[in-house]
């Protein structure tokens, strides 16, 4: 195993995020895409003025790609070799993520795997202490690349395996096939990972509010607008927008109403009938938990939805 930490100075402490840290988990057969999402999830960070940490298990992609990552990447990038992150380096990443935390302070992580990991393995990483004391919302990101799956190459085993614990499937390369052969591709994908939404991309240049919805913090309670951003239309176009609950909703109402919108990602605290809850929703899925601590009160009642325009 190789841990490389750039030196970096540091003299403000970022307070953890109030619903804590998201982490992504990027995963995806050889030849998706990965790197080069995980190169735009660095960027777009970059200009949000947003620490990010990325940790690369992705083997083989050695060169100028790699060269660029960590370019890219500063401090907060580590690679770790040797070994698979999803089986056998499970231990090497837990320490690897917490010296993160420990040092960076980040406020987004991403775990890129190589092509052969599954990511739900992968994912269970961030289940464990003392992790959970600052990672939030976890979720695996599928890359399906279009092409691969319109030729019908390697679906079985590893590729189905990812797909089909996706909570996010990136459809990428959709340049590189036919219009018309893309609705067979995602009704292919979409048998493995019934309940995932599916973005579409062109290079990884995806939405990144699907993945890391706009936060909820007393300071935007005001402004309620979707985000905006200037990006070449080379994804679908999402719109992120604030939902208000009346207090005491019942949790069935909650999940009765919200089920119906059809949002990719759907986050905020809402003051059920049995106390505030977290509500966290990806697609149809959607998980209501004991809320952290010391939640201030302007964010309670406040869901944030992103939405296909
Ligand atoms: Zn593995």
């Amino acid at each position: 195993m190789t841990t490389e930490f750039h030196s970096f100075s540091s003299q403000h402490e970022s307070v953890k995020p109030l619903l804590g840290v998201p982490a992504l988990v990027v995963s995806g057969f050889l030849g998706a895409g990965k790197t080069t999402l995980v190169k735009h999830l660095i960027v777009d960070a970059q200009q949000q003025g947003l620490k990010l940490a990325v940790v690369s298990n992705e083997f083989g992609e050695l060169g100028i790609d790699r060269a660029l990552l960590q370019e890219a990447g500063g401090p907060g990038y580590v690679e770790l070799e040797g070994g698979c992150v999803c089986c056998q380096l499970t231990n090497e990443l837990l320490e690897t993520l917490q010296n993160l935390w420990e040092t960076i302070r980040p406020d987004r992580v991403v775990v890129e795997t190589s092509g052969v990991a599954l990511p739900f393995e992968t994912l269970m990483t961030f289940w464990r202490e003392p992790l959970t004391e600052w990672v939030g919302e976890s979720l695996a990101v599928v890359v399906a690349n279009a092409e691969q799956v319109a030729e019908g190459r390697d679906l079985e085993g590893t590729f189905e395996q990812q797909v089909s614990s996706a909570d996010i499937v990136v459809v990428n390369k959709i340049d590189l096939v036919a219009e018309d052969s893309l609705g067979g591709v995602e009704r292919l994908l979409l048998d493995m990972a019934p309940d995932a939404p599916f973005i579409r991309s062109i290079q990884g240049k995806i939405d990144t509010s699907v993945v890391f919805p706009p936060a909820l913090s007393p300071s935007n309670s005001s402004k309620r607008k979707s985000k905006p951003e200037i990006l070449p239309h080379t994804h679908e176009a999402f719109e992120a927008q604030e939902l208000s609950f009346p207090d005491n909703i019942t949790p069935e109402d909650l999940i009765q109403q919200l089920q119906p919108l059809k949002t990719l990602r759907i986050k905020g605290i809402i003051n059920t009938s049995v106390g505030p809850k977290l509500v966290q929703g990806v697609g149809p899925r959607i998980d209501l938990s004991a809320p952290p601590a010391n939640l201030p009160q302007e964010i309670i009642g406040r869901l944030v939805a992103i939405r296909r325009k």
